[in-house]
């Protein structure tokens, strides 16, 4: 049995006190977008009517607090998932985006004629699309692993579509559409044999129970935070930070320069570099709460509960 009470959780977010024809809201598409307590909605109206400003450029005491704030953000995630350090974390607008970083800054670079790209049949379009725009423009191969009858990454075909060409191996840690928790560590380990790059779209599995990058040991993750309590339009790109500080820019524009002149433009250190112009500032801020409500939920309860769910 699980240690929270679903009951008294669902008050803590407004939006169930709306009823639908008669009936109190019951709410099944959180794979889609999960709905927001409180405190996340409390910590976007504060910041707006207390502390917006913008970062990284004012020398006051209003933009050092909304800096410190945005900062502060990046470390909490960096905390939830165990990155080794804050700077590991990229804001960006939700992992489809975080996906399409990847594929064009260390893509673009690093991809040449007949690589491979090594993906599963289970993918998100988010973790498919990308990788096919990638493939057209730089006439690389995606190869497809099937799935086993019970809906899983077929393990030994994965093995055999591995070759030294592939480069990239982009997997889901979590299928939005069959529930499925991949071995993304058995994954990763047979990657590593053919020395691929790791992309884990964690979209799903973030979310849902408690996830170590350090132990997991791919080479980025893609995740969310819409979906998990958190606003819309900020998502998360973890990366090694050897591997990021490697990668190309994604967009340019401000805040991800370092001295810019005509003859010649440096950029910023990771993870500026990725984050060009004015960020999601709010948004950030608000996903704070969202992690300290799931975390103080529990992550193992939150699995515990969702188990029992689906037994029942
Ligand atoms: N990957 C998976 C497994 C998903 O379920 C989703 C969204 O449903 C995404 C990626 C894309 O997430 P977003 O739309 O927030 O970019």
């Amino acid at each position: 049995m699980t240690q929270f009470n679903p009951i008294e959780v669902r008050k803590d977010f407004p939006i169930f006190s709306r009823s639908f024809n008669g009936k109190p809201l019951c709410y099944l598409d959180s794979t889609a977008t999960t709905q927001k307590p409180q405190s996340v909605i409390d910590a976007l109206t504060s910041y707006y009517s207390q502390s917006n400003a913008n970062i990284h450029r004012g020398l006051y005491a209003l933009a050092e607090e909304s800096t410190n704030l945005y900062e502060g953000a990046r470390a909490r995630v960096a905390r939830f998932i165990n990155a080794a350090r804050p700077e590991e974390i990229v804001f960006t607008r939700n992992a489809t985006e975080s996906i399409n970083l990847v594929a064009h800054a260390w893509g673009r670079q690093n991809l040449k004629e007949g690589d491979e790209i090594l993906i599963s049949a289970m993918e998100h379009h988010a973790n498919f699309v990308p990788w096919y725009q990638l493939s057209k423009e730089k006439n690389v191969v995606i190869k497809v692993a099937p799935l086993t009858a019970d809906y899983n990454v077929d393990l030994a075909a994965f093995k055999k579509l591995l070759s030294p060409r592939t480069k990239l191996v982009a997997v889901t840690a979590m299928s939005n559409v069959l529930g499925t928790i991949v071995p993304v560590e058995e994954i990763i380990a047979m990657a590593r044999t053919v020395g691929a790059k790791v992309l884990i779209d964690a979209a799903q599995s973030v979310p849902h129970f408690k996830t170590d990058v350090q132990a997991m040991g791919a080479d980025w993750i893609a995740f969310s935070a819409h979906k998990m309590l958190g606003p819309t339009g900020i998502g998360v790109l973890w990366g090694r930070y050897d591997i990021l500080d490697a990668m190309d820019p994604f967009m340019g524009g401000g805040e991800m320069i370092s001295i810019v002149s005509v003859e010649k433009t440096t950029w910023a250190h990771v993870p500026q570099k990725f984050e060009a112009g004015t960020p999601n500032i709010a948004d950030a801020v608000a996903f704070v709460p969202a992690l300290d409500y799931l975390d103080k939920l529990g992550m193992d309860e939150i699995r515990a509960h969702e188990k029992e769910l689906l037994a029942y």
